[in-house]
């Protein structure tokens, strides 16, 4: 496994590969991260894996310091995964003295995650279109849990033309249901018995789907219920979207629905989703 901190040097190793799986990362790995990797190491026959705490992507109030951080430990597990090449530059490196451009999709920060947190998504724009230019890989693997994302990832590839394939696969789920995440290991033991009622409220919309619901308030209401049956939940937003354009639906039709939300448990701000008669 090669570990590579700079632009020009890992130009250069890639060009001694050709078919190549990529997964951006911002470290901290956990098995939702693993997943992506072991795909990408079924499907291709190298595999790059970046990880870059972005600055750009966290607003001024948010947790950009704190974000957990250990290089040692995830060096470790990506060397387990017999994972080729590791990206992993310096903010400097990323965004040197000068650095100007930056890629935006007015859409995007109008909805969801993008109302909720300003200027979000084109931080996670910009690195990845200048990951995608660095790695240049054959296929980028992405999670479903960060549904928005993937969104704002594919209309970005399509409307730049960026030639590489990109794979959305499942969220992974520790035993009680709870969403992998880094920030996980922000809440407290209280917290953390809390949180599977995330979870609950987006299975107890799921059901109602299943079970012939159309109406995309009561849907929204069978979440909301769950989560308020927990104080110390604090819903920031439920929401029953187009899965492809993230307006909110009054009906879920052939379309499908995307039932994503965001809260904060103490300290710590979590998202999650599930889709709806869809794929995304
Ligand atoms: P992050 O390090 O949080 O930026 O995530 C890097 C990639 O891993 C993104 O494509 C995420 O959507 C994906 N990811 C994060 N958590 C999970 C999870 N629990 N299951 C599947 N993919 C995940």
């Amino acid at each position: 496994m090669q570990v590579i901190t700079t632009v020009s040097a890992f130009r250069q190793t890639r060009a001694a590969f050709d078919t190549l799986g990529f997964v951006p990362t911002m470290g901290y790995l956990h098995e939702g991260h693993l997943s992506l990797i072991r795909q990408a190491r079924a499907e291709c026959p190298a595999v790059a894996v970046s990880i870059f705490v972005n600055p750009t992507q966290f607003g001024p109030r948010e947790d950009f310091e704190r974000y957990p951080r250990d290089m040692d430990r995830d060096l470790a597990m990506l060397e387990r995964e017999a994972v080729d090449l590791v990206f992993a530059p310096t903010r400097a490196e990323m965004y040197p003295e000068g650095y100007g451009t930056y890629v935006v999709l007015p859409a995007a920060d109008e909805v969801l995650e993008g109302a909720a947190r300003p200027g979000h998504f084109r931080g996670v724009a910009t690195v990845v279109c200048k990951l995608l230019n660095i790695v240049q890989p054959t296929r980028v693997y992405f999670g479903q849990k960060d549904a928005q994302q993937t969104v704002v990832v594919r209309q970005m590839v399509r409307d730049l033309n960026i030639p590489t394939t990109i794979v959305v696969l499942p969220t992974v789920r520790e035993a009680d249901g709870l969403a992998m995440s880094s920030r996980n290991t922000y809440l407290t033991p209280e917290e953390r018995q809390v949180a599977p009622a995330i979870y609950r409220g987006l299975r107890a919309a799921k059901e109602r789907y299943l079970a012939g619901e159309r109406n995309a308030e009561a849907l929204r209401q069978a979440v909301i219920a769950v989560l308020d049956a927990e104080p110390l939940l604090r819903p920031e937003y439920v929401s029953v979207a187009d899965p492809i354009t993230l307006r909110e639906l009054e009906r879920v039709g052939e379309q499908g629905a995307l039932v994503s939300l965001a809260v904060r448990l103490g300290s710590v701000r979590l998202i999650d989703n599930v889709v709806l008669g869809a794929s995304l």
